[in-house]
């Protein structure tokens, strides 16, 4: 899985370096870096609900052969 987000689209509401910090950190300009670009067992989960919080659909989670 690949895990990755679209600064493009992100409103900087920061859902995602919050309640997944494992994932996710906060830059100074309070855009998101991924931290694990490559989630594997319980983060894929974790990354799962990153994608459904984000407010800016900016978050996608896709197979790695796609
Ligand atoms: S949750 Fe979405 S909109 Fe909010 S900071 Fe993260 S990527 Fe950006």
């Amino acid at each position: 899985m690949k895990l990755s987000v679209n600064l493009d689209r992100c409103i900087k509401a920061a859902e995602c370096s919050t309640y997944h910090a494992e994932l996710f950190a906060a830059r100074d300009d309070g855009f998101p870096v991924v931290i694990v670009e490559e989630p594997a067992g319980d983060q894929v989960e974790d990354a799962e609900d990153a994608v459904r919080v984000c407010p800016g659909n900016a978050i996608t989670l896709t197979e790695d052969d796609a």
